[in-house]
């Protein structure tokens, strides 16, 4: 059996992993010309951490991936008002917890992909409504790339994230809806607020954003913010560096080195999707379900999204057909819909408190934090990030 997987990004690589380890041969369509660097730091545990583990690419994720201590909220003058034990939260999940880059989680998963994927960087897929034609039910989909590659697939899998192009010809109705934030991030050289730092993210305690900073490695530091706003801003460095002013010793010692390019700025915002499948196209992970970063887990839910359709196809008896296969996604739709739009109910509801609105709403968040001293809250707080098991 034979996947086109476009966007070769978390998901599409996870899905990679899936399909191959049944024996499919799967190409993927990157329009990136290379492996992407910017980008931001994400946590993996819960569901795609357990999905990751059966997947086989755990080993090589863990070794790029690191523990955080501590999460210091602190004000503009560096005086601290409380620590979230971070390595206390994962020692409680069993371990299975981890910090990793964006391009370092796609590097581990890229690095391990067996034969049977070949990934096409700088290329997408043309012909987008042919490819999903189903009128020959035996047959299987041409798909032809932009230079002309001609590719024969059982199944055309569409992994390209929250503004996917190809979601908004294929599947009009579905909308990308917006929570009311922007989110920013980058990273650079700056080996003293590496040391300074170590294990611990410096947050600020600020109201109206939410700025985070933390060391990478012993060179390079990475900022991410959460800032209300809808609008995209004309100039994203500018933007960037506006955000950091006040937001903490670690983030004011950055706004110098904020790079002219390889930053990343976007609008925080849900896919919502009425239907997942046309014909043999997928939508899948961000461009099927985007949760938000509010959430903290669309990774975690792309891998282990992956997983479960894997686990559906493996039920699937010679000979394939296309009623057998597309009976096997629409299982896999109905079982990962139950998982995902809770998810997505959940951070929408929590969108307005992640960033404190007043005075009042900082001091909530102040108690809150110190709070997690107690070993009670911290069981609850750990038990709430770690999610329960989807598989
Ligand atoms: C600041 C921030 C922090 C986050 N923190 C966390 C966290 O802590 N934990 C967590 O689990 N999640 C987190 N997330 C969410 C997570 O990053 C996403 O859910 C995840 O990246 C989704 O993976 P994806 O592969 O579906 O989409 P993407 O990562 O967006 O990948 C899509 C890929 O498709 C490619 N592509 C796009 N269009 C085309 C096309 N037409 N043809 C070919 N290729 C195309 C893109 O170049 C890209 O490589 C965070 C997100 C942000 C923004």
């Amino acid at each position: 059996m034979r996947a086109v997987v476009s966007g070769a990004g978390i998901s599409g690589l996870a899905v990679a992993h899936a399909l191959t380890s049944l024996g499919w041969q799967v190409d993927l369509v990157e329009v990136a010309p290379g492996p992407r660097t910017e980008g931001y730091t994400l946590d993996l545990f819960g569901p795609g951490y357990a999905a990751a583990e059966e997947l086989g690419v755990l080993d090589a994720i863990s070794a790029r991936g690191r523990v955080y201590r501590a999460a210091r909220f602190v004000q503009a003058t560096g005086r601290s008002s409380g620590e979230l034990p971070l390595a206390a939260f994962a020692e409680l999940q069993g371990g299975r917890f981890l910090s990793i880059t964006r391009g370092g989680l796609e590097e581990a998963l890229r690095s391990t992909l067996p034969e049977g994927a070949r990934v096409h960087f700088g290329r997408t897929v043309a012909d987008v409504a042919e490819m999903a034609d189903l009128r020959d039910q035996e047959d299987v989909a041409r798909v032809r790339l932009d230079d002309g590659t001609e590719l024969d697939a059982d199944l055309v899998l569409i992994c390209e994230g929250l503004h996917s192009p190809t979601r908004a010809q294929l599947f009009p109705d579905a909308a990308v809806r917006h929570l009311g934030f922007l989110t920013g991030a980058f990273s650079t050289e700056a080996p003293e607020v590496s040391e300074r730092l170590g294990l611990t993210v410096e947050m600020s305690d600020t109201i109206g954003r939410q700025v985070g900073t933390y060391a990478m490695d012993d060179e390079l530091v990475s900022t991410f913010t959460l800032a209300r706003g809808t609008e995209l801003p004309a100039d994203r460095v500018d933007w960037l560096r506006e955000q950091l002013v006040g937001a903490g010793p670690a983030a004011e010692a950055l706004i110098a080195r904020v790079p002219e390019d390889d930053v990343f700025v976007d609008v925080v915002a849900q896919a919502i999707a009425p239907r997942w499948r046309h014909g043999r196209v997928l939508l899948m992970g961000d461009a099927a379900h985007a949760v938000s970063l509010i959430a903290g887990q669309g990774a975690s839910l792309a891998i282990a999204g992956a997983h479960a359709l894997g686990q559906e196809l493996a039920t699937l008896t010679r000979p394939v057909t296309a009623v057998t296969l597309t009976q096997a996604l629409d299982r896999y739709e109905t079982r990962w819909r139950a998982q995902v739009e809770p998810v997505q109910d959940r951070a929408r509801q929590g969108a307005s408190s992640f960033v404190p609105t007043g005075r009042s709403a900082l001091v909530l968040r102040r108690l809150v934090v110190r709070a997690t001293r107690l070993p009670l809250v911290a069981r609850l707080v750990a038990r709430s990030i770690g999610g329960a098991p989807t598989h």
